[in-house]
């Protein structure tokens, strides 16, 4: 007798579902930001997430900013880079989009075909007079070859700056992976493992990048007298600062329930044909920002997309990631 075919699923599963707390660990927050009536601006809340939220990444400097796409930004602007900037094209569009907005040249290189992170060789043959720097993503939370790049950046007086939205947390060999080159992005979407609705942080190893970055998430504006530098508004809002103190509450649990059902799906799909699993490297407590799978048609026996769309009628939405191609 045959197996009888698989059920679709009751509840539509989708690529990701943002924590929450319990409303009863949220309100008495919003109850203490309505009495004080302080929305934004660096209210007391903010300054301790910025605390909780260094503490928990085991980081000195931090900057909250109201979304990643504005850190990628403020980055720029802080390290103050030029011309060309080397990335990858296997990102969310965001990445090279900053770059554009601070006037900046996007020069796509290729990626490894493991990690799926910048290849560094392919960095260097990138590279022009005008590159003032490599930015380079952590794409699924899979580490880049940060070694490697960080060699090169030094032959050629280049900064180094990573996208990290999808690598929240994420140590390798024990230390924080957003520590690594000039400064690093997070982003705090809802889509992402740690959110705040909308919202994310600069990381800058350095003291005076951090006052830089400060300086230039809030119009420049130095005191009240000064304007220093014209800067942008990039600032979160207590409202997200509250959401962000809760639920760093929870993201360590649900992290490592995500890691359970990774290791459940490895087991499951690593020896079919045609599918290649995505797999945290050794050494790396990893984010499990996404479970990726690559499909080779000829051996899967279907393809990506139609594989993407026959998961639908099982109420499953996955995602073509990153589909198109920042390049295209
Ligand atoms: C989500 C994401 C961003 C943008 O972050 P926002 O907070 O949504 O602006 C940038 N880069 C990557 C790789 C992302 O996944």
């Amino acid at each position: 007798m045959g197996s009888s075919a698989p059920l679709p699923f009751e509840e539509p599963i989708f690529v990701t579902r943002p924590i929450l707390p319990e409303m009863s660990r949220f309100l008495p927050m919003l109850e203490a930001i309505w009495k004080q009536r302080w929305l934004t601006n660096q209210g007391p809340l903010h300054a301790e997430f910025e605390r909780a939220l260094g503490g928990f990444l085991g980081v000195a400097h931090l900057s909250l900013v109201n979304n990643g796409t504005t850190g990628l930004m403020l980055a720029c602007r802080g390290l103050e880079l030029t011309g060309d900037v080397v990335t990858t094209p296997f990102t969310f569009p965001a990445t090279p989009a900053a770059l554009t907005w601070c006037g900046l040249t996007p020069r796509f290189a290729d990626i490894d075909a493991t990690t799926l992170t910048l290849d560094p060789e392919a960095v260097e043959r990138a590279l022009t007079p005008q590159t003032s720097a490599i930015l380079a993503v952590h794409v699924y939370g899979q580490p880049c070859r940060v070694d490697a790049l960080q060699a090169l950046a030094d032959r050629h007086g280049l900064r180094v700056l990573y996208d990290g939205a999808h690598a929240f947390g994420t140590r390798v060999a024990g230390r924080p992976l957003c520590e690594f080159g000039d400064a690093s992005v997070l982003s705090f979407h809802s889509t992402k493992l740690f959110h705040t609705g909308e919202g994310g942080a600069v990381v800058a190893p350095e003291r005076s990048l951090k006052e830089r970055i400060e300086l230039l998430r809030n119009f420049g504006i130095r005191d009240e007298t000064t304007v220093a530098l014209p800067g942008i508004n990039g600032k979160l809002t207590e409202l997200q600062a509250a959401l962000g103190l809760a639920n760093l509450e929870l993201v360590e649990p649900e992290r490592l329930a995500r890691a359970r059902i990774a290791h459940v799906y490895l087991e499951r799909l690593r020896s079919l044909e045609g599918i290649t699993c995505v797999e945290p490297p050794a050494g790396v407590s990893h984010s499990h920002q996404y479970f990726v799978i690559r499909v080779a048609a000829s051996g899967a026996g279907i393809s990506r997309d139609d594989l993407h769309e026959r998961l639908k009628t099982f109420n499953v939405f996955t995602r073509r990631y990153f589909f198109p191609l920042c390049s295209d």
